[in-house]
């Protein structure tokens, strides 16, 4: 692999301070043409427990620093991100496959993380309550949980860890993190700046394993655990909650989506056909956030759908390095195989396939951008995450009834409103039941704003204020006078 810094590409795991190698390896590859990338030092259940105990030394010490004196490091390990995007951007596109300028987006987003909690840490306010008796005085003090552990999907291999490690560090908290085995070497990259930053050996650790499950039962209940945060899927995140309530660990969960994505008759076309390509196809259709069911106006439809599929039609497709490349592969074959099976399900059903529909020949990991018509809510691909660039068109012809379809879903996460009437807007934003919703936008998610579902998407907020106290025990002190 090509870097500018070659000290960027680590192979071990971080525990610690050192880097540390194990007896086995395991293959990292480019999903675009299978080609070697890496291999990486398998890292056991032994590495985690000694992350977590390393993690647990070094808690002391860093939650006493000044909120100054973390923010300080952690402003440089923003900086150092933003230094070395191109070659941070390389990497994750080569083990990944979205698009260079999706990455390097990606990393930017993943870095803003970092700088906004480095200043939010400052105002780690408590509170003085005025008393229920002349002789006490009470107050609230904000303190850093503990030990964090973090697991993290592959389909944002950088963003995704910075949500949880920024946040955590900044409130004077520790962290273990073990990276999703497809995407660890944008995992370790960052923690070779973290590294370089000055985060003091100990409060940053990752583990990297093909044992996933034995990993994640030392990361869920690990005595010295005090908080575990997950991004993935709900099947998986149902298994951790599961471990954690054993020790009775706080913890967070950002799980699978199944979007709606509604077109209203006075939505504006052109804004509602961009938000939909952004919303779907970003990253080949892999994002939690992505929209998962279109409905639209039965008055709009055939409109929405021929300016959809001219769009769908144009997207150039091909290694995620290569100039304008729109859509890369999906991350494994299996992907592949599954977003092939829900266009056939869908099509013996009797949807029709307006555009795209089958493999393409640029790899066995990609799919082509697809557009359906006369899909229903009845079909598998209505009703489960879909996580490949199949855009599913449905047909409606009052509010009221597609609110109760877009509602009508275990999942929670994202829903998106396309329409010009003020009115209209604010009464469906509020009818869904979701625990994000655009309007009239595609791509929503900031560093300001807290992120997460409702319902089996997930329990707790990332990002914004919401992101922060996910970290802190507030504690009650309560003073005889
Ligand atoms: P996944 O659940 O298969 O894997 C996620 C992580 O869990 C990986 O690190 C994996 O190695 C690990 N893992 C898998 N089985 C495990 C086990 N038994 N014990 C411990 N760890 C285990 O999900 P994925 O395929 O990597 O990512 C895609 C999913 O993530 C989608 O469902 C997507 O919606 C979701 N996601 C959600 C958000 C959000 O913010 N809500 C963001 C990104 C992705």
């Amino acid at each position: 692999m090509q870097l500018a810094d070659t000290e960027l590409l680590k192979t071990q795991n971080y525990v610690n301070g050192e880097w540390r190698d194990a007896a086995q390896r395991i293959a990292v590859c480019d999903p675009a043409n299978g080609a070697l990338l890496a291999e990486i030092a398998d890292g056991s259940a032994q590495d985690a427990q000694e992350a977590v105990q390393a993690a647990a030394a070094a808690f002391d010490s860093w939650k006493s620093k000044t909120a100054a004196e973390r923010a300080a490091v952690l402003k440089r390990w923003h900086q150092l991100i933003v230094e070395n995007i191109d070659d941070l951007a390389r990497i994750l596109t080569l083990e990944q496959g979205k698009p260079l300028a999706e990455a390097r987006g990606e990393i930017l987003y993943g870095a803003s993380y970092i700088e906004w909690y480095a200043e939010e840490c400052r105002r780690a306010y408590g509170q003085t309550i005025p008393t229920h008796n002349p002789d006490m005085r009470l107050q609230t003090i904000r303190q850093p949980v503990g030990v964090v552990t973090c697991i993290t999907p592959w389909n944002f291999p950088n963003a995704m860890i910075t949500r949880k490690a920024a946040p955590a560090l900044a409130a004077g908290c520790t962290v273990v993190i073990k990276p999703a085995g497809e995407t660890p070497l944008s995992a370790l990259a960052l923690c070779e700046l973290a590294a370089r930053a000055g985060l003091p050996a100990g409060t940053i650790n990752m583990v990297v394993g093909s044992d996933a499950a034995a990993l994640g039962r030392v990361l869920t209940q690990h005595p010295q655990v005090a908080k575990f945060t997950f991004t993935g899927s709900t099947a998986v995140g149902k298994i951790l909650m599961a471990q954690c309530a054993s020790g009775v660990k706080k913890m967070s969960m950002e799980l699978g989506g199944n979007a709606p994505f509604i077109v209203f008759d006075d939505a504006d076309m052109e804004t509602a056909v961009s938000a939909c390509v952004a919303t779907k196809f970003r990253n080949a259709g892999q994002t939690c956030v992505s929209t998962n069911r279109i409905y639209v106006h039965e008055s709009v439809h055939d409109e929405f759908v021929q300016k959809l599929s001219a769009a769908v039609a144009e997207m150039k497709i091909g290694h995620g390095c290569d100039e304008g490349v729109i859509i890369g592969p999906l991350i494994h074959r299996r992907a592949a195989e599954r977003v092939a099976a829900l266009v056939k399900e869908s099509v013996d059903a009797g949807a029709r396939v307006e555009v795209g529909g089958d493999f393409l020949p640029t790899g066995e990991n990609y799919f082509a951008p697809t557009v359906l018509t006369g899909v229903t809510d009845d079909m598998r691909i209505a009703r489960e995450e879909i996580f490949g660039p199949l855009a599913p068109v449905q047909k409606f012809s009052d509010e009221d009834d597609v609110i109760r379809r877009a509602n009508d879903t275990p999942y929670g996460l994202a829903a998106y409103v396309m329409s010009e009437s003020i009115r209209r807007a604010n009464r469906v934003v509020e009818a869904l039941d979701y625990g994000m919703v655009a309007c009239n936008a595609g791509v929503f998610s900031t560093t300001v704003a807290p992120f997460g579902g409702s319902k089996e998407s997930g329990i707790g907020r990332e990002g914004g204020v919401e992101g922060m106290a996910e970290f802190y025990e507030t504690k009650y002190c309560c003073f005889g006078v």
